[in-house]
């Protein structure tokens, strides 16, 4: 999978992908990422990227030029319409549908390109999504102050579940969500620390029966932290 990201403050991405999973994904070719800073696809001589809103307002917004401009480069298309099947346009945006680990796994099944545009003030200029843009995404329902946290995200969620990315060792089946439930309670050595005791089921070796302990475990959890994903499409208790 290729990962283009346009942000104003490359340098924001310096070091976030060069860590444990997203890093060894990098080094395997399971993921190319690139960082682009807008203002290279600036035309102006002054390299604008931002101008005042129209109709007045604080802040400034996004221009559409260095955009559409760092888009078409990076797609070859002028209009999403002529998108490849397999590419996505994303702005990080409060305004979008929340992320989530259900859709961190549809883009990695379905998306080989991604351009992911990391917004700043009062955000971008509305043409971009009207024209490039094919999915408007949200982290959660709160403001950041740009987009970078949030393309930080999306990635990480997203490269993870990249087929190969984990390794052997490990495996994205039992995290949270992935089926339906938040995952069990985790414990590793001492087997007694201050007084608390590892559950003895995890310690006797019978597989079946840890399993079982884990299984109930994270339905509990989840029924005490976020019952929601319990319930169905109709609200009630699946
Ligand atoms: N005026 C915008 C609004 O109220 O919808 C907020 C703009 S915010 C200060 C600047 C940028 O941060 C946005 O353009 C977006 O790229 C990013 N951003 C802020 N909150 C976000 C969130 N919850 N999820 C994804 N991106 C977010």
């Amino acid at each position: 999978m290729k990962i283009d990201v346009l942000t104003i403050f490359p340098e924001y991405f310096d070091s976030i992908f060069e860590f444990g999973i997203i890093r060894r994904a990098k080094l395997a070719e399971i993921v190319e990422i690139n960082v682009h800073d807008i203002r290279e696809f600036a035309t102006d001589k002054h390299k604008m990227v931002d101008d005042r809103p129209f109709g007045g307002g604080d802040g400034m917004v996004l221009k559409p030029e260095p955009l559409f401009a760092a888009i078409e480069h990076l797609t070859g298309a002028s209009d999403r319409k002529d998108y490849r099947e397999d590419l996505r346009v994303v702005l990080l945006t409060p305004q979008g549908r929340q992320f989530n680990q259900q859709a961190a796994a549809d883009f990695a099944a379905e998306a080989e390109h991604m351009v992911l545009i990391c917004g700043r003030y009062e955000g971008v200029d509305e043409r971009v999504s009207e024209r490039l843009v094919t999915d408007e995404l949200s982290i959660g329902d709160y403001v950041l102050s740009g987009g970078e946290p949030a393309a930080s995200v999306v990635v990480d969620a997203m490269v993870r579940l990249l087929p190969g990315a984990l390794g052997s060792e490990t495996s994205a089946e039992n995290d949270s969500f992935s089926d339906g439930l938040l995952d069990c309670p985790q414990y590793t050595r001492p087997a007694e620390f201050r007084g608390m005791k590892v559950p003895e089921v995890l310690l006797n070796g019978h597989h079946a029966e840890i399993d079982k302990w884990r299984r109930k475990m994270a339905f509990e959890k989840t029924k005490k932290v976020r019952e929601d994903l319990l319930m169905g499409e109709n609200g009630e208790r699946e």
